[in-house]
């Protein structure tokens, strides 16, 4: 077995520059937010935790497994309805930082266990989790970037099971197009065209097992876009993991 290591090549760099006074204001806001609220449950109110067992445990049982035109095989850790799309927003419009354990916890343990993704019978493997990008306005809007906070989270989950794991920000988004909120998969497709570009000094290594992560899954235009993008530089991708299904299409459930 390999000694657990959690890979983070170029983190200084990987990171979209926050150089604004504005964006810096925006993540101390969101920190203190969670200091503020950190004992109400984010998915359903109630209080005592920011995220409840009662929450905790309705997501552990509906991990769905995704197949999507063009986009690589994907697990969800639930859906995006009910108590895991009100902590999703919460995390990532409202600043709530202490859900990014409990949300690496249901991811790493989403990949680990879905069958299209981890072979239990092969040694523990070599992840490398690229996190899908973000727009540069939204990520200055925030004040952090959002997914690469959350690949890391579940990358150093992974690492303690064994496995070396790698996450870079190997694939950005140029500035440009609009939030997809409420496009169809043809007008995603137009918005991302041409905007989804790979660092090359940020790609996996040959051999790694390659996963996007990313928020919630839509139509799989981001993913299939990433995946594209990747593939034209090189790397394989084996696979999506995301937190939310908002496609309605999943093809099976299990716990
Ligand atoms: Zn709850």
């Amino acid at each position: 077995m390999n000694p657990p290591e959690l890979i983070v090549p170029g983190r200084a760099d990987a990171a979209e520059p926050m150089t604004t006074m504005y964006s810096r204001f925006r993540a101390m806001s969101a920190g203190l937010l969670d200091l503020v609220l950190p004992l109400l449950c984010a998915g359903c109110g109630a209080s005592g935790h920011s995220w409840c067992d009662r929450c905790a445990g309705a997501v552990g049982e509906s991990r769905l497994l995704l197949a999507l035109d063009g986009a690589p095989p994907t697990v969800a850790a639930g859906p995006y309805s009910g108590p895991l799309r009100a902590a999703l927003l919460a995390y990532k419009e409202r600043g709530r930082h202490g859900l990014l354990g409990p949300f690496a916890r249901i991811m790493a343990t989403a990949l680990l266990t879905a069958p299209l993704l981890a072979d239990a019978r092969a040694p523990a493997p070599r992840w490398w989790l690229v996190p899908a990008p973000s727009r540069p306005a939204a990520v200055r809007a925030r004040g952090r970037e959002h997914m690469r906070l959350l690949a890391e989270q579940i990358g150093e989950r992974i690492a303690a099971t064994g496995a070396t794991v790698g996450v870079s920000c190997a694939v950005r988004m140029r500035a440009g197009g609009h939030d997809s909120v409420g496009l169809g998969t043809r007008a995603r497709r137009a918005n991302l065209r041409g905007r989804l570009l790979v660092r090359p000094g940020e790609l996996p290594p040959s051999g790694a097992k390659v996963v996007l992560v990313d928020d919630v899954v839509t139509t799989g235009s981001t993913l299939r876009g990433c995946s594209e993008a990747l593939a034209a530089a090189g790397v394989v991708v084996s696979g999506a993991l995301v937190l939310c299904d908002a496609t309605g299409h999943s093809t099976s459930r299990s716990g």
